[in-house]
C-alpha cells in the first residue's frame, strides 16, 4: 500500500484499527523520501533513527492497547527554525549550521507528549526571510508540482513535504505569510494562527510581534488536530494567551447557510487574472449552500508591505544582534580584536537578504529617523486592525487569494528584492493585525496551484477549519500527493 499518499487521519484509523504499524508507516514516508527527495531538496536535516524509534515505541503502545492520539505515529516535518533538543537547528543559515539546541521549543515538547513522529527539519530562507526558499544558505528546494517552480517561502522545505509525501504534515512559522504561500504555491492547506494561539517559545525569532507557528497538510482535519495540539497558553511566552480550542479536529464543520463572506477589492487589484478568476469561482462553492458575497473594502491594504517591510525588519535587526560569534554558532576563524570578530562573523555568517534587512532596520530604528518610520508604520498598524474590526461587523470572514501569482519560475525574482516582497501583499496584513488566516487549495493555473485565503476575526480558528471543512467536503477533497517524476 503506498501509505506516503493518505493523510494523518487516515493513518490514524489504519493504525488503531491494527491494519498498519506505525513502524509501516515510517518506513514507507522514508522509502519515499529516499525516492524523491534528491529531486525536490525538502530537508536540511533528515532523522530516520529517531524516528523509527518514536513509531516502535507507538506499536508497543498499540499492541497495549492504550488510546492512541490522532497524531500519534504520523510523520510530521518541522522547519528548521523550531527548537529540536540533540537535533541541528539552523535557521538555512551558516551562522548556525552546526547549531544543537539544548531544550526543545514548546510546540516540539507537546507534539512528543502525543507520539508524533519527527521526519527531520526541513528548508527555508535563512531565518525565514524570503517567499521562494532561494534564500537558504545551503540549497534551494523544487516545487513538487513542477520542479523549475519554487516552493514559496520561507517555509518552502515544510510545504514541499506534504505535498510530495516526504511528510504527512508539517509545522512552519508565518510573519508575513510565510505558511500560507507556500502551501498556496505547493497546493495545501495552511494556518497561520492568531497571534499568541502557539507559544513562540524555541521559535528562533524574526521580528516577535509578527511571527507564528502553524500547521500545514493535506486535509482540513489534519491541520486541525496539529493546531489544537501545539496550541494554548505558555509560561515561557508572556505573549501566548489561554486558549479554548477542542481538543481534536472530530466533528468539524460550518454551516454555510447565511455565511457573510466578505470581499474585500483592494486584495484583487495586484493579482493575476487566472488566480483572480479561481477564487472568485471558487466563493461559489459555499454561495450554492446559502453563503453570501458582501463587497468590503480594507483601504490600507496597498501600504501593507512598506509598514510590514519597516516593522519586520526593524524587530529582526534587533533579535539578530544575539549571533555575535560569542552566544551561538559561526565565528569567523581570523580576526584581530573583539569589533573585526563581530564584524568578520556578521558579514561571514549571514547571507546578503538577511544582510539587507538588519541594515534597512537598524536604519529606520536610528535617532532621526525613528518617528519618520518606525513610529509611522506603528501607528499604520493601528488604523489596519481598526479596518479589520470593522470589516468584521459586515461579514463572518473574509476571501482572498493567498498570493497574487501562483508559484513563478526558481530564479525569476531572486535580483529584484522588491517583487519578491510583493508576493506578500495579500498575507501581510493579516500578521500587522494579528489575524488567523488559512490557506486552502482552490483551482490551477498552468498546472500549478492557486491557494484562497481565509481570513477571520482573532481566535476563529475553529471557524475558518470549519469553513475549510465544508470546502473540502463540498469539492469532494482539496490536495493529492504530487506526482514527482
Ligand atoms: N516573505 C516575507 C518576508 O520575507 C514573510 C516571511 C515570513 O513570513 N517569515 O519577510
Amino acid at each position: 500500500m503506498e501509505l506516503y499518499k493518505l493523510t494523518g487521519g487516515e493513518l490514524h484509523r489504519l493504525m488503531k484499527e491494527k491494519k498498519v504499524s506505525a513502524v509501516e508507516v515510517t518506513e514507507d514516508t522514508f522509502a519515499r523520501i529516499a525516492k524523491v527527495e534528491n529531486g525536490i531538496g525538502a530537508f536540511i536535516t533528515a532523522t530516520p533513527e529517531e524516528a523509527m524509534k518514536t513509531a516502535q515505541a507507538v506499536d508497543k503502545k498499540i499492541a497495549a492497547g492504550e488510546e492512541l492520539h490522532p497524531l500519534a505515529g504520523i510523520p510530521i516535518g518541522i522547519k528548521d527554525n523550531i527548537c529540536t533538543k540533540d537535533i541541528k537547528t539552523t535557521c538555512a543559515s551558516k551562522m548556525l549550521e552546526n547549531f544543537v539546541p539544548p531544550y526543545d521549543a514548546t510546540v516540539i515538547t507537546k507534539l512528543k507528549a502525543v507520539d508524533y513522529v519527527m521526519t527531520g527539519k526541513m528548508n527555508m530562507d535563512e531565518f525565514a526571510m524570503g517567499s521562494s526558499c532561494e534564500n537558504s544558505a545551503f540549497h534551494i528546494t523544487h516545487n513538487p508540482h513542477g520542479l523549475d517552480k519554487v516552493p514559496g517561502g520561507s517555509s518552502g522545505g515544510s510545504a514541499a513535504a506534504v505535498a510530495a509525501g516526504e511528510a504527512v504534515m508539517s509545522l512552519g512559522s508565518d510573519t508575513g505569510g510565510s505558511i500560507r504561500e507556500p502551501a498556496a504555491y505547493c497546493g495545501i492547506i495552511g494556518l497561520k494562527p492568531t497571534y499568541g494561539a502557539v507559544s513562540r517559545y524555541g521559535l528562533v525569532a524574526f521580528a516577535s510581534s509578527l511571527d507564528q507557528i502553524g500547521p500545514m497538510g493535506r486535509s482540513v482535519e489534519d491541520v486541525a488536530n496539529l493546531f489544537y495540539t501545539i496550541s494554548g497558553q505558555d509560561p515561557y511566552d508572556a505573549t501566548s494567551m489561554p486558549t479554548h480550542y477542542p481538543k481534536t479536529a472530530e466533528g468539524l464543520g460550518y454551516d454555510l447557510a447565511g455565511l457573510r463572506i466578505g470581499v474585500p477589492k483592494e486584495f484583487y487589484k495586484h493579482v493575476d487574472v487566472a488566480v483572480g478568476a479561481a477564487i472568485l469561482q471558487g466563493i461559489r462553492t459555499p454561495e450554492a449552500r446559502g453563503a453570501k458575497v458582501v463587497n468590503i473594502s480594507l483601504p490600507s491594504t496597498e501600504y501593507g508591505l512598506s509598514a510590514y517591510y519597516i516593522i519586520s525588519s526593524a524587530e529582526a535587526s534587533s533579535n539578530l544582534s544575539r549571533f555575535d560569534g560569542v552566544k551561538y554558532g559561526f565565528r569567523a576563524e581570523n580576526y584581530t580584536d573583539l569589533n573585526d570578530m563581530y564584524e568578520k562573523t556578521r558579514s561571514e555568517g549571514f547571507g546578503d537578504e538577511v544582510k539587507r534587512r538588519i541594515m534597512l532596520g537598524t536604519f529606520v530604528l536610528s535617532s532621526g529617523y525613528y518617528d519618520a518610520y518606525y513610529k509611522k508604520a506603528k501607528l499604520f498598524q493601528q488604523k489596519v486592525r481598526a479596518e479589520y474590526d470593522e470589516a468584521f461587523k459586515q461579514c463572518d470572514v473574509i476571501v482572498t487569494p493567498t498570493a497574487p501569482t501562483a508559484a513563478f519560475k526558481i530564479g525569476e525574482n531572486v535580483h529584484d528584492p522588491l517583487k519578491m516582497y510583493a508576493s506578500d501583499i495579500c498575507t501581510i496584513t493579516v500578521n500587522i493585525a494579528g489575524l488567523p488566516a488559512l490557506s486552502l487549495p482552490i483551482g490551477m493555473d498552468h498546472e500549478m496551484p492557486v491557494g484562497m485565503q481565509l481570513i477571520g476575526p482573532h481566535f476563529s480558528e475553529e471557524k475558518l477549519l470549519g469553513i475549510a471543512k465544508e470546502f473540502e467536503t463540498l469539492r469532494g477533497g482539496l490536495c493529492k500527493v504530487a506526482t514527482v517524476v
